[in-house]
């Protein structure tokens, strides 16, 4: 090598070290100034310090997940538990023999929410954690479609002449929807009304036939938070059954939210596996389990309850483990954070925990229906959801789709929308809390949702009174939306 090309190189180098030099500060890089790659991938690698600081800018600019009322799903968990579940990122959940403890940890986590649910172990109930209530969904509903086959088959039903169906409440999640469209069900809809905000028990078993493959019971819907009268069903199914004896029906408990607040808030609450038409739950373990997303969770009551159809082996410690998700791999730090949350908190940490974030909830339902413009329908009664309506003389020139706006400005996220079938001409507005949710925020939300409606009613006065107005420096003109 000659001098001059070793200068060369170390020139080149040291040109290379200037420009990723450690000491450049990140906004000073000439990688900071290019554009985030959209539709195509870079050429050349970026500094980890300056690329991650570039995203979280990028990301930083959307809401704050304190402030979004919107949402069931956690926003915050202790430090303690996201560094355990980052430690235990890189373990693919399905690696059962591979990890035997971590499965040995889901398998804990089946039997300890089954006990939450009344679930009886001589009757051998079998689990399994999922990605949400979703996945968690899907496999109760198979489970219903894969007996009633089999069920239709020996008793000499058709099964061509007709689609299946499924009966559910018109508050179902979308997920119910998807289930329906995927496997060709027909659902059936209980429509929910103004004397029924959840699935209504003098109408429901009239949509029940020998094509019903089960009825679906939520445990908070979506919409308004209400349960549905799961003891009460429980009783028309079970009359239904005895003059069915052939092709008896099930329930599944959609239990997404309430499934996690139930056992802890109103353990006498039977909506369980005590009740002996409830063949299956689901629950998200990121709403009120408190993990983050995505984990959920599906219990059958028996082996009788999950068709063996539904149950695939894998090698598991020399011998055969049963896998029942429709997901193969996922990070297993999910499954760890809820196993955490459950021995961390107790019944009683979990208890103190909900009762605390509904007290807050009912604090801002008195708020509201102190400002003598909503019709409250639900108040955080069960779950720490509230949800209101415009009254019908309230009489003031915005909707709640303008509130939600107004609040959406300074970052409070309380949407509103049309209430389903049957009730699409009410417009609601919901707002949900979580654990994260203080009174001090609670307190601050309030104050912003009375200015904001001042702010709206001033809007009329801006329209009526023209320019000139003090509201016009706002900028806020309610007819141009
Ligand atoms: C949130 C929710 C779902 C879907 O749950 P994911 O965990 O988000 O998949 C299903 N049913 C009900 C009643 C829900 O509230």
């Amino acid at each position: 090598m000659t001098r001059k090309s070793a200068g060369r190189i170390s020139d080149e180098l040291a040109a290379l070290d200037a420009r990723t030099r450690y000491l450049t500060p990140i906004f000073g890089s000439e990688a900071s100034d290019v554009a985030m790659p959209d539709k195509k991938i870079n050429r050349k690698p970026i500094e980890p310090r300056i690329a991650s600081e570039m995203i979280r800018e990028y990301l930083s600019i959307e809401g704050n997940a304190t402030q979004n009322l919107a949402t069931f799903c956690q926003t915050y968990m202790e430090p303690a538990a996201t560094q355990l579940m980052a430690e235990n990122l890189e373990k693919n959940a399905i690696d059962k023999d591979e990890y035997p403890m971590t499965a040995d940890l889901e398998n804990r986590c089946v039997d300890i929410i089954g006990s939450l649910w009344n679930a009886d172990p001589e009757e051998k109930p079998m689990g399994t954690s999922t990605v949400g209530s979703s996945e968690a969904c899907m496999l109760g509903g198979l489970a219903m479609l894969f007996r009633w086959k089999k069920l239709a088959d020996a008793a000499g039903v058709d099964r061509n002449a007709k689609r299946p169906n499924l009966v559910i409440s018109s508050g179902y999640q979308v997920c119910w929807e998807k289930f329906c469209r995927y496997w060709e069900i027909d659902m059936r809809l209980v429509p929910i009304d103004e004397g029924h905000l959840s699935l209504n028990m003098d109408t429901v078993m009239n949509s029940v036939d020998d094509y019903t493959i089960g009825v679906v019971a939520i445990l908070g819907i979506t919409y308004t938070g209400k349960y549905d009268d799961v003891c009460t069903l429980d009783k028309l199914v079970g009359s239904y059954n005895r003059n069915h004896p052939s092709l008896p029906i099930r329930i599944h408990v959609d239990g997404a939210s309430g499934g996690m607040i139930a056992p802890f808030l109103e353990p006498d609450l039977k909506w369980d596996f005590r009740l002996e038409n409830v063949w299956s739950i689901s629950t998200s373990g990121h709403k009120y389990g408190l993990v983050y997303p995505g984990v959920g969770w599906v219990i059958w009551r028996s082996k009788e309850a999950l068709p063996e159809d539904l149950i695939f082996w894998v090698s598991y410690l020399g011998g055969e483990e049963a896998t029942i998700a429709i997901n193969f791999s996922r990070s297993a730090s999910q499954i760890v954070g809820q196993y955490y949350m459950l021995m961390r908190n107790g019944f009683d940490g979990y208890k103190e925990i909900h009762q605390r974030t509904i007290d807050v909830a009912r604090y801002m339902a008195d708020e509201i229906g102190k400002m003598g413009l909503f019709e409250m329908l639900e108040k955080a009664e069960r779950v720490p959801i509230v949800c209101w309506r415009l009254r019908k003389d309230a009489n003031v020139p915005w909707t709640l789709y303008d509130l939600e706006d107004r609040l959406r400005m300074h970052g409070w996220m309380v949407p509103a929308y049309p209430m389903p079938e049957n009730m699409r001409d009410v417009d609601v507005q919901r707002l949900v809390l979580r654990q994260d949710f203080s009174m001090p925020l609670a307190m601050l939300c309030i104050r912003e949702m009375k200015k904001q409606i001042e702010v709206l009613n001033g809007a009329r006065v801006v329209l009526a009174g023209g320019a000139g107005d003090d509201k016009v420096r706002n900028g806020f003109d309610h007819s141009g939306r």
